[in-house]
């Protein structure tokens, strides 16, 4: 166990394409609960493989509430739709696939791989997804909420995507230009105990 390095917007390496998984090993189960392990620390809601130097389809999430400086701290005062509420996090998805989707919905989203910059971005609302879970078992579900947001914005990252793609292109790069010239803010101090 261990915690992984996340790249960061504009290492070239998040723009590789990832490839499918062809066998769930339990050197991949390491690495998948890694980076669960990662992403709880960074207080993400959601982590793609290629976020952390490893060009598998292979995501993970959690939009459950969790503390207040979390990215999810918008959904805190009404949690789930019903439908979310079915699914168990957190959620470890190989291969994921949208098969199925309806309806539109916008958020401000985040990412640890372009820390510090949140944007609204349009997504699709419902959708209906097909993947294998950590045991390589085939599994489907569907979702709206928070989690369909998230589930397609880490999608994305296995096309070697970015939510600041998903902009009108003067902001796009306005952010972009902006990040390349001056960096990100450096992290706050830790509080001492
Ligand atoms: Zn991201």
């Amino acid at each position: 166990m261990g915690l992984l390095e996340v790249l960061k917007f504009p290492d070239p390496r998040l723009r590789k394409k990832s490839q499918p998984v062809k066998e769930v090993t339990q050197e991949l189960q390491a690495f998948a609960d890694d980076m669960l392990e990662t992403m709880y620390e960074f207080r993400g809601i959601g982590l793609a493989a290629p976020q952390v130097n490893r060009l598998d389809r292979l995501i993970v999430l959690d939009t459950r509430p969790r503390d207040a400086d979390s990215e999810n701290a918008r959904y805190e005062s009404s949690p789930f739709t019903e439908l979310e509420e079915k699914v168990e996090q957190p959620l470890i998805l190989i291969n994921p696939e949208i098969i199925e989707k309806e309806g539109s919905t916008t958020y401000d989203e985040g990412c640890l791989s372009v820390p510090t910059f949140f944007e609204t971005v349009k997504r699709y609302e419902w959708i209906k997804l097909k993947a294998l879970n950590r045991e390589g078992k085939a599994i489907e579900l569907e979702t709206d909420g928070l989690l369909s947001i998230c589930i397609q914005h880490e999608i994305d990252h296995l096309d070697g995507k970015l939510f600041i793609d998903r902009l009108s292109t003067i902001k796009s790069n306005r952010i972009k230009n902006k990040i390349k010239s001056q960096g990100y803010p450096e992290p706050e101090e830790p509080e001492q105990e």
